[in-house]
């Protein structure tokens, strides 16, 4: 309740700086709710993971998630599911593969996908596989990579050995050529 008695109370300057974070269509739900009656939409029964008080739902240019209703004190955060972000990060536990991280579900334009915890610094992602699991593509590598002089056919890629990382034809083992 704290943001709209805070709005009530401490007149028109607060009241914009709370709309400025709402869409268009949350404002008249703002104004219902300034003039005393709280839509039940816009009050949700989930715990702030981090207060333990109300959440409120919220737009942001990402979409909609749940707020601690005592935000700006507060930055207590849900998605509108009311799973916290925490709990994303535990459900997937898989190491990225690029850096020392993990990797984390993320929401993107075309539907769910790994992305590693480091981002930005860290840009590796991975598909959603049917099981869950991360699939990463590896077809950057043989996209730019250049083609073997040997057989002609295969892709030089770079692959790990004993003795660290050469570059070697993808058509082994049938062809062994490899460049170091
Ligand atoms: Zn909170
Ligand atoms: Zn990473
Ligand atoms: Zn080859």
């Amino acid at each position: 309740m704290n943001v709209i008695l805070r709005v009530a109370c401490c007149g028109k300057s607060v009241y914009k700086a709370v709309l400025s974070d709402f869409y268009l269509d949350i404002e008249s739900q703002v104004k219902s709710a300034l003039t005393g009656d709280l839509p039940s939409a816009f009050i949700v029964d989930k715990e702030c993971p981090k207060c333990k008080s109300n959440m409120v739902k919220k737009i942001s240019k990402h979409g909609a998630f749940l707020g601690c209703i005592k935000w700006p004190e507060c930055d207590g955060v849900r998605d509108i599911d009311g799973n916290t972000t925490q709990d994303k990060t535990i459900e997937t536990g898989h190491k990225c593969p690029e850096c020392s991280n993990i990797l984390i579900l993320r929401d993107g334009k075309n539907g769910k996908f790994f992305g590693c915890k480091s981002y930005p610094d860290c840009k590796k992602t991975a598909k959603v596989g049917e099981d869950g699991n991360p699939i990463f593509l590896e077809k950057k590598n043989t996209e730019n990579a250049v083609t073997c002089q040997k057989c002609k056919k295969g892709k030089m890629i770079e692959r790990s050995g004993k003795f660290g990382k050469f570059l070697g034809c993808s058509n082994f083992p049938k062809c062994k050529n490899i460049l170091k």
